[in-house]
């Protein structure tokens, strides 16, 4: 259930409130939002009779969430969640870019490729030095030497970092170097994976998996969460369908489903969404006009030779156009977007 309470509840009456449910057996979630301190209490006796709550003094309200997900609902936090890394602020006003290689691959590779994400207004570096192939034969990654590269790139061009962890061993590791850990579409549903992460200090990137719904996605949000980490951000990167045009089907419709559910800040990315550089750009603008806080894109320094998702890199002009136009379109929606270039400031000094 979730206790909502009084705009004017004392710190007492809520402390009461908690020890009662904790008594009662829930786990107790506490969210204070602009006007209202909100109590979630998952767990417990489904007998409980939420009367014995709803008499507390401060007590507005004591509503049940029918949902099978409870802290990642919106109901449990009407207000919606904005990730932090510093000052780059992933759920706000402000739509945030992420981009890069799809793999680390070299020193030069990571080093061009943050240069031009970077000017053109990505806030935070994406690669992979940990990578989740199809194939044993495919490139797997180049492991922590690929992180070392990473964050010296992103240091070097004062960005952000997101970076995939696979396995419960590599989350320490990965948290050295990454500001934010990503769960890729193929672990999805590691709930040891997810168990885990609950306990990091680092925000989750947790991406759709591959044939998941929508409820089971944000049920592996609840997850992390519930392990006491509230700072995941979803990531719809399409799904399995009939269609074989392109690599997945991106379900932008999950936008709004996802906004209206849950109060966790979704991102999109196009390039595995769609698998192809050309049907990139148009996904990318359609996400940002249907509502999405952020956004994920491979782009390379030459991506005809990547040793991974070539075919969907962006070349860095392709990548620059776009945020020329996601500029025109993030304040028709209300939103912000990095306002110009970097390359371009301190023009007329
Ligand atoms: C990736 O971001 O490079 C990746 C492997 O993504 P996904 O897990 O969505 O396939
Ligand atoms: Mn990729």
């Amino acid at each position: 259930m979730v206790v909502v309470m009084e705009e004017r509840a004392t710190e007492e009456q809520i402390q009461h409130v908690i020890a009662q449910l904790t008594e009662m057996g829930f786990d107790v979630h506490r969210s204070t939002g602009a006007l209202r301190t909100v109590i979630g209490a998952v767990g417990g006796n489904r007998e409980a009779d939420p009367r014995l709550v709803e008499v507390l003094d401060g007590v507005h309200e004591v509503l049940r969430i029918t949902e099978p997900y409870k802290l990642a609902s919106r109901t449990f936090k009407p207000d919606g969640t904005v990730v932090a890394v510093d000052d780059v602020r992933i759920g706000g006003d402000e739509v945030i870019v992420m981009a890069g290689p799809c793999s680390a691959e070299s020193e030069t590779q990571v080093n061009t490729t943050a240069a031009a994400v970077k000017r053109a207004g990505a806030k935070i570096l994406r690669g992979g030095a940990f990578k989740p192939r199809s194939s044993p034969y495919s490139f797997q990654g180049l492991g922590e030497a690929g992180l070392q590269m990473l964050r010296g790139a992103a240091d070097a061009h004062q960005l952000k970092l997101v970076s995939e962890v696979m396995d419960v061993s590599q989350i320490e590791q990965v948290e050295q170097y990454a500001d934010i850990l990503q769960v890729g579409a193929r672990n999805m549903q590691n709930f040891t994976l997810l168990r885990e992460l609950g306990r990091s200090r680092k925000p989750v990137l947790l991406k759709r998996g591959i044939s998941a719904t929508i409820e089971e996605w944000l049920l592996s949000a609840e997850y992390v969460l519930a392990g006491g980490n509230q700072d995941v951000i979803l990531c719809e990167r399409g799904i399995r369908t009939f269609e074989s045009y392109t690599r997945n089907t991106l379900d932008i419709s999950a936008i709004p489903v996802v906004k209206k559910l849950s109060h966790l800040p979704i991102i999109v990315d196009p390039s595995h969404g769609t698998g192809r550089r050309d049907k990139v750009a148009p996904m990318a603008r359609a996400a940002v006009a249907a509502g999405a806080d952020g956004l994920l894109i491979e782009v390379h320094c030459d991506p005809d030779h990547a040793l991974s998702d070539g075919a969907q890199s962006m070349f860095p002009s392709q990548f620059d156009r776009l945020m020329a136009e996601l500029r025109i379109i993030a304040p028709a929606i209300g939103r912000s977007i990095c306002l110009e270039p970097v390359a371009r400031r301190g023009w007329g000094h």
